[in-house]
């Protein structure tokens, strides 16, 4: 391998390593991941809320049916009571008030009965619907991340590649034209090396004149752009590319 192809490889494999190590930072599942967390959060809150409401129903039901039970209750034990033959009159009166009294209060639970058992149900299927929604975030969540975690190894392994083929391509570069190379890497961003296409630097592309353009390519295979002073490979063979 020449040098200046070297230098041209060089530089190709570290903006390829720029562009991995950004695509790590941006994999669009870990974006995705952060939706799919803030939406299960603000979710977190309705549910907490849901519950509080279906327990709230649930009791209020089971109130209404208690209350129902012990009034039952009552109203035989006043029967028992009643068929015994033992109550004298003053009682027996008291007892038929205090059953028309049950009465009255079992017939309006009865009536409240059938609408809090409409709400206990519709508080039942809120619930199981924010749970089955949160059910199937998570479920997405775990497909996000194991996509993720495949597309990072496939982002990793190329890295791995690349920093292999970076040591080898090195061994073609000589200290003081790698040292140049870092340091105009450093002040382009990268975008380095510019190879001569026809008669303008690849990346510039500011036209040499005709009577300079001579001299650049009798001179050193590897000097600086005189416009923008990026490390220019006068190279021939580079032409091919253009
Ligand atoms: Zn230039």
């Amino acid at each position: 391998m020449k040098e200046t192809e070297a230098l041209v490889r060089i530089q190709e494999i570290d903006l390829a390593l720029m562009r991995s190590k950004s695509k790590l930072d941006n994999m669009p599942q870990a974006k995705k991941r952060l939706a799919v967390a803030t939406a299960r959060k603000k979710l977190a809150g309705e549910i907490s809320k849901i519950v509080g409401i279906r327990k709230d129903a649930d009791m209020d039901l089971e109130e209404n049916e208690a209350s129902h039970r012990r009034a039952e209750e009552q109203v035989e034990e006043i029967q028992e009571k009643y068929a015994s033959g033992e109550a004298g009159y003053r009682e027996l009166a008291d007892l038929e008030s205090r059953l028309s009294t049950l009465a009255k209060r079992m017939e309006k639970l009865e009536f409240k009965h059938g609408d809090l058992v409409a709400k206990a149900e519709v508080a039942h299927k809120r619930e199981s619907d924010a749970l089955a929604l949160d059910k199937k975030l998570q479920m997405e969540d775990e497909a996000l991340l194991e996509s993720l975690n495949q597309s990072t190894a496939q982002v990793r392994q190329g890295i791995r590649e690349l920093l292999a083929e970076r040591k080898e391509v090195c061994q073609y570069l000589s200290d003081d034209v790698m040292a140049r190379y870092e340091a105009a890497a450093r002040r382009f961003d990268g975008l380095a090396v510019e190879t001569l296409r026809a008669s303008q630097p690849s990346i510039c592309r500011v036209t040499i004149p005709a009577s300079s353009f001579g001299d650049i390519r009798r001179g050193p295979s590897i000097t600086e752009c005189p416009y923008c002073h990026r490390l220019l490979v006068t190279d021939g063979m580079f032409d091919l590319n253009a």
